[in-house]
């Protein structure tokens, strides 16, 4: 397993100046979990591949354990690689496509048929696919096939990393959440660096250790997926994670206190004088439903029922607020609103405010 770096990595499909992937450096530990997750075209796969090899970056270098291997081939950078679809040969059984890539050494890395066979058998129990090792690929289920195709990129251990573009598209959802589960142990049992791109929120934070979240080519923000719900460092952070993501308000400050449409709102420290567009953010757990005269008048729009607790859809003078209130509690029908003060986030152009600018 390897640690990664990218220094000063970006690129530009055309070569001219408008950049799929801005210039970014950073350092991804040896045997750590990442998820590289955004929206769709905000270059997660570019970033992928070029870890990979099979994108040559326009600027900037990768090291594998501070090794320069930018300009190696995909071949020889010893990675594992599980793509969106299926890559297998339908021909072969399900143990022999498992074997193939540890069959494939050569020289001082060739294994014995003993051992292959025990990597095979290790990756035919951690996926559940007993019943199938001596079934011809050609045949099996989607599913089916994508649980051996990741077997394939699990079976080897000398790997510097092991690298999944959106793995379990392909799935079932009821076996997603359990090969999610599988992935993360095998983490844990295995210690693999792996990177792992997806545009699910859901995956991301229940894989990952440390998630990479993208937005137009860079990244936004890198952290534990509590640091992503406490602490987002732009609100693009904050809407995009989180069911419903936070709610976002245009303010003004005036001491310690948040100034929304002239309604005043507690914070749990001052800030000194910030320029440029000011919100509030405020995740919808932390927002309470108060009865009518206390806190902040707001309309309810809508409620959902998701089981665990509802979401109810308020409006707060022209602005959407989400709240997430407890199942057994009741909804007033004029209700107010109230915020926990030390779960306020400040934005000064979409970027956190730190604790740096705590005066
Ligand atoms: P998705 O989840 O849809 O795969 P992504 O986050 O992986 O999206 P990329 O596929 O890396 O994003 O694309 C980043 C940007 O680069 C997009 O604007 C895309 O249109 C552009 N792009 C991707 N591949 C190429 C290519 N081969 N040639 C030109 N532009 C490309």
């Amino acid at each position: 397993m390897a640690k990664i770096t990218l220094n000063n990595i970006a690129h530009s499909y055309d070569g001219g100046n408008s950049y799929a992937l801005k210039a970014m450096s950073h350092e991804w530990n040896d045997g750590g979990a990442y998820a590289l997750l955004g929206p769709s075209g905000c270059g997660k796969t570019t970033l992928l591949n070029i870890i990979s090899g099979l994108l040559q970056p326009s600027e900037g270098q990768l090291l594998f354990d501070d090794v320069d291997v930018s300009s190696l081939p995909t071949e020889q950078r010893n990675i594992a690689q599980v793509f969106q679809f299926p890559v297998l040969y339908d021909t072969m059984t399900v143990a022999d496509n498992l074997a193939f890539p540890l069959r494939n050494r050569r020289g001082p890395d060739k294994l014995s048929a003993a051992e292959i066979d025990h990597r095979v058998q290790q990756a035919i129990s951690m996926l559940g696919l007993e019943a199938l090792a001596g079934r011809k690929a050609r045949g099996l289920s989607a599913d089916d096939k994508q649980k051996i195709s990741l077997g394939r990129g699990l079976v080897r251990t000398d790997v510097n990393a092991i690298l999944f573009d959106e793995p379990l598209t392909v799935i079932d959802p009821h076996l997603k959440w359990q090969l999610r589960t599988q992935l993360k142990q095998i983490h844990r049992q295995f210690g693999h660096t792996m990177i792992y791109v997806t545009h699910d929120q859901t995956e991301a934070l229940t894989f990952a250790d440390k998630v990479v979240v993208m937005l137009a080519g860079e990244v936004v923000q890198m952290g534990t997926p509590q640091e992503l719900f406490d602490a987002p460092q732009h609100t693009f952070v904050g809407k995009f994670i989180g069911s419903p993501g936070m709610n976002v308000l245009p303010c003004e400050l005036a001491g310690k206190e948040a100034v929304i449409d002239d309604r005043r709102i507690a914070l749990a420290r001052e800030y000194p004088t910030l320029n440029g567009v000011i919100e509030l953010g405020i995740r919808p757990e932390f927002v309470r439903l108060v009865n009518s005269g206390q806190g902040l008048p707001v309309q309810i729009v809508s409620v959902e029922d998701v089981g665990r607790h509802r979401i109810v859809r308020a409006q707060l003078n022209k602005h959407r607020l989400d709240i997430i209130v407890p199942a057994h509690q009741p909804v007033p029908s004029e209700p107010g609103v109230e915020f926990d003060s030390d779960r306020i986030n400040i934005y000064q152009n979409s970027q956190l405010v730190g604790w740096e600018h705590q005066l």
